[in-house]
């Protein structure tokens, strides 16, 4: 995706994929300042034992407990979050955040970089359904997940924030009561990008968002970060899909 909008965009830049292991996290982050690295992604087990190895941490990534992506200002290498931006993005796409009453399944990394970008952005209430009790970032209401749950009909927005429905377990169920879904439905898994929860979402009329547009969302802004420009997410998009397809 970030490779394809530097090729459309005539930007000589290349974007690695590079293993580190945990024990190995300090020197990578030393050895990218060391050659000149513009920043980088990190994923899953490095978002949040990056942050004492950055000079400083953007507000809403401090307080979301965790860094997707980093930036080289000068000397300075800066962690930001851009997953939950990517989510509102995309959200806006579709619905206004502010005065919106939103429910959020799942209470991990992607639910808690959500949750603290939708009251950035002015929802006016949080409800987070959980198997489990965990530490929330922000004010929300806390539900056990038993069984299958049924949305509050004054709820505008649910958000599956689960890993339920990732390639390849396409047909597991995100337990919930399909008669009670709100007017929208998103979903953070970006593969497929028409997950079975949307796909349902669609039969009784909700309007939905798919997570390879939160994905994408959140690319475009980690680009615009690293280079300055403003990539063209259609071609950010589609070199997604194909990635996706094997293709
Ligand atoms: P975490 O492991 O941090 O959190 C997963 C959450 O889902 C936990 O609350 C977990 O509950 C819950 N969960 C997992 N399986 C089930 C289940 N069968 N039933 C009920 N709850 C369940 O993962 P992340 O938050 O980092 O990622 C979640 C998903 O978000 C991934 O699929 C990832 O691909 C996607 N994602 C998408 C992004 C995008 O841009 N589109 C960006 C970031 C993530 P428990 O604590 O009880 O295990």
């Amino acid at each position: 995706m970030i490779e394809a909008a530097f090729r459309h965009h005539d930007l000589d830049w290349r974007y690695l994929s590079i293993e580190v292991a945990p024990a190995d996290l300090a020197a990578a982050v030393e050895g990218a300042r060391a050659m000149g690295f513009r920043g980088f992604n990190c994923t899953i087990p490095h978002k949040v034992a990056v942050l004492p190895h950055l000079d400083s941490i953007a507000e809403s990534a401090r307080q979301i407990g965790a860094v997707n992506t980093v930036v080289r200002r000068e000397a300075e290498v800066i962690g930001e979050n851009t997953d939950g931006k990517g989510f509102i993005e995309s959200l806006r796409t579709v619905a206004d955040p502010a005065g919106k009453r939103v429910v959020i399944l799942g209470a991990g990394g992607a639910a808690r970089a959500i949750a603290v970008e939708l009251v950035r952005a002015g929802a006016a209430h949080l409800t987070v359904v959980s198997r489990r009790r965990r530490d929330l970032p922000v004010e929300a209401d806390f539900q056990l997940w038993e069984g299958d749950y049924a949305v509050p009909p004054e709820t505008d927005v649910l958000v599956n924030a689960t890993p339920i429905g990732l390639y390849p377990d396409v047909d597991a169920r995100v337990p919930v009561d399909v008669r009670t879904l709100p007017a929208v439905v998103a979903d953070v898994i970006p593969n497929p990008p028409h997950t079975r929860l949307l796909r349902d979402a669609s039969a009784v009329g909700s309007t939905t968002l798919d997570g390879l547009g939160m994905l994408v969302a959140q690319g475009r802004i980690g680009f615009e970060l690293w280079t300055g420009v403003v990539p063209d997410e259609r071609v950010m998009r589609e070199a997604l899909e194909r990635a996706f397809r094997g293709g």
